[in-house]
């Protein structure tokens, strides 16, 4: 048996910001609340490009639009109400991205279109 103890600051609620270690979507009628509230999209972005480096890519063959956290499945795209595959939203990072630009922590396999993943 594997018991886990968590100590956490008091006024945190952990649950909610992290979940097995692995951040969660914050959600807002089914869909990721970044696609649906600007100001946190911004704020995502704003952190993206500031700890990750995102932006115009380095390499050309390491976009977003073939990272493996670039997710253009259709209920992600009715959410973005965008299904031009142009954009994305970043499960990493937790943004709407652009297919073209890239960030430091990219990772092949992608996109997610949820048809094969
Ligand atoms: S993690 Fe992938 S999809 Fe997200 S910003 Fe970086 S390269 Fe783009």
């Amino acid at each position: 048996m594997k018991i886990e103890i968590k100590i956490s600051p008091e006024n945190l609620n952990l649950p909610k910001e992290i979940q097995d270690g692995i951040p969660v979507d914050q959600m807002q009628d089914a869909c990721p609340i970044a696609t649906q509230d600007a100001e946190v999209n911004e704020e995502n972005k704003r952190v993206a490009i500031a700890e990750h480096q995102y932006g115009a890519p380095v390499n050309p063959e390491e976009v977003c639009g073939v990272c493996s956290s670039f997710n253009i499945s259709p209920e992600i795209q009715d959410c973005m109400q965008d299904d031009s595959g142009e954009v994305g939203y970043c499960q990493s990072l937790k943004f709407m991205c652009s297919a073209a630009n890239s960030c430091s922590i990219f990772a092949p396999g992608g996109p997610m279109t949820g048809m094969d993943d």
